[in-house]
């Protein structure tokens, strides 16, 4: 028996439809960028798929083939959207490098993915210029500015001007169709766990993804919307924010380099910003300004907040003193990043507030294209009770099966591993999952703290530790320990001022949490390290304290 085709049109899903349907639906939708130059810029989606296709007739004139990757070292701007669109949407390959790496692991990554061509912001032209040498493989070098900004002269060979390369073209350009399947940017992830290694995406699980993120219960984007992305562009895409921007018909506000807390601030006050989304450590700073200084927010309704466990002393500031709804969401680099988001069921609705908190506090249920499982060390599937915790482990259309440079099909080059004859991506992370499906993370594999053969969550510890007043920052790390093989040594940064000592630290955890699990001691510092993407450095913090001696040792 033959199965009957669907007989539908068939049109690849690529990421210039999503340029092309903003600038028609959304054309005067604007695009509002904060630039390194220092000014605020205005445009639409109209004018931005415009110039979005003279930049896919420029990039051709220099050279570019269908594959070739085009690197940018950029903040959050409406230049960067266009190399998004202008790039991918012509079949080359968007390559976001984060630009607070190490310089050697900026020239590692751009050699590792063979970068042609390299677009940067006015910031980092010494960065660039120190690189140069280095960036064996890219011939263009573009300065992301206009001509007046352009340096008198430079060290790099050829530097070329960015918009006076969008503007010698006319825009008589159609946009390309091809595969769906074909790649269309590469990030890499950031580097905690070894070796920085490339994710790359295709328009397919792009614009999935973009479909997935825009949902209700996801980020629930919508033409309404005035978003900024505090998370940068060169953070896993900015967790797909350009793209469900232009598929909802949003306005977008883009902060440049100008992440502070005034600057932030102004920036949604001046816009009229509605939601917005970024790791921990940038709601740190805002919510301090913004305390500091007496004020409230007039449009900001809801925000995304991931990355890294958000404290729920955070999410309860936000929540109650500013009326903003905090959506927590976890993800990462291999999956384009986004897996879950603590939303509620219709049944959670009228659950009292220390049980609504609870589950809005957990990373949350998984969009569909993403299914979970957690298992046990024998690597057989664990229960969804709340509280067996294990490996969790991804699949879906939008999670990588393999890195760049690996060769897909060959099992001894697959990160993923075989279960009921499935195949699923290990995250590396520790969780639980209730029956609802709200998912906890505990840990990191490698940061979970072992004593006597119990585990320790770190996150749920640094969790109380947020809730002090005088707590800024707050690490748990395993630290070695006799008898019980690994205890948590707690890391506190204080806030300005506050006298805080040892005693009176632990003591705020008596009755929080089971006594077993209270650290054995508090170091205090001035600063934790974080890596480029703003989490905490706890590679770092290990090397410091690998010498220390806990009193109950
Ligand atoms: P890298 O893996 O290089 O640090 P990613 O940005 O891909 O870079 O990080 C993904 C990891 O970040 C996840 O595997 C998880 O450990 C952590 N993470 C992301 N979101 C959350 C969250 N909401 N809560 C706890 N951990 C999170």
């Amino acid at each position: 028996m033959s199965r009957l085709t669907g007989q539908m049109m068939q049109m690849p899903l690529l990421i210039s439809s999503l340029a092309v349907h903003a600038a028609r639906h959304a054309a005067d939708t604007e695009i509002v960028s904060k630039r390194c130059e220092g000014d605020i810029h205005r445009t639409t989606w109209q004018a931005l798929e415009l110039r979005s296709r003279k930049l896919a007739q420029a990039l051709a004139r220099l050279g570019c083939e269908p594959g070739d990757r085009v690197a940018t070292l950029a903040w959050n701007g409406y230049r960067h959207l266009e190399i998004y669109y202008g790039s991918s949407g012509s079949g080359l390959v968007c390559h976001t490098i984060n630009p607070r790496l190490f310089p050697e692991q900026i020239a590692w990554i751009a050699n590792d993915a063979q970068d042609k061509v390299l677009c940067f912001d006015l910031n980092f032209l010494p960065l660039v210029e120190k690189l140069a040498p280095q960036l064996s493989q890219v011939k263009h070098f573009v300065l992301m500015t206009d001509r007046a900004h352009m340096p008198p002269s430079s060290s790099i060979p050829r530097l070329a001007c960015y918009d006076e390369l969008v503007e010698a073209e006319d825009g008589a350009y159609a946009w390309p169709q091809f595969d769906e399947n074909t790649a269309s940017s590469i990030c890499y992830t950031s580097g905690t766990t070894g070796h920085p290694k490339g994710a790359v995406y295709s328009h397919r699980s792009t614009l999935l993804h973009a479909f997935a993120a825009a949902l209700p219960d996801s980020m629930g984007c919508s033409a309404a919307d005035a978003i900024l992305p505090v998370v940068p562009m060169f953070h896993v895409n900015a967790w797909g924010l350009p793209y469900a921007g232009a598929l909802v018909g949003a306005k977008l506000v883009l902060p440049g380099p100008h992440l502070d807390g005034k600057s932030l601030y102004e920036l949604f006050e001046t816009e009229q910003v509605t939601f917005s989304a970024g790791v921990p450590t940038v709601w740190l700073g805002l919510l301090n300004y913004v305390k500091q200084n007496g004020l409230k927010f007039s449009s900001f309704r809801r925000t995304v907040i991931g990355g890294s466990a958000c404290p729920p002393s955070m999410m309860r500031a936000l929540e109650e003193e500013h009326g903003v709804e905090v959506i927590h969401a976890w993800g990462m680099t291999e999956m384009s990043p986004l897996g879950t988001l603590s939303k509620l069921k219709a049944k959670h609705v009228g659950l009292e507030d220390a049980a609504r908190r609870q589950l809005l506090e957990t990373q949350g249920r998984v969009v569909y294209g993403v299914d979970m499982l957690i298992v046990g060390n024998d690597g057989r599937p664990l229960p969804w009770d709340g509280h067996t915790s294990g490996d969790l482990l991804v699949r879906g259309p939008w999670v990588i099966e393999n890195y760049f440079g690996q060769k897909t099909g060959d099992p001894r080059e697959s990160p993923l591993v075989e279960i009921d004859g499935q195949s699923w991506f290990p995250t590396g992370d520790v969780a639980t999952i209730n029956p609802d499906g709200f998912m906890q993370i505990t840990d990191r594999s490698k940061d979970v703290i072992k004593s006597g053969g119990e585990w320790i969550s770190s996150i749920e510890l640094e969790n109380v530790a947020m809730g002090h007043p005088g707590v800024h920052e707050a690490a748990v790390i395993a630290c070695a320990h006799p008898k019980w093989d690994e205890r948590p040594l707690l890391v506190v940064v204080r806030k300005p001022g506050v006298v805080l000592d040892a005693k009176e630290m632990l003591g705020w955890f008596e009755g929080r949490i089971a006594k077993w699990q209270i650290p054995d001691d508090v170091a205090f510092v001035d600063e934790i390290p974080h890596t480029a993407t703003g989490k905490m450095l706890k590679l770092k913090l290990r090397e410091k304290f690998k010498d220390h001696k806990l009193p109950t040792a």
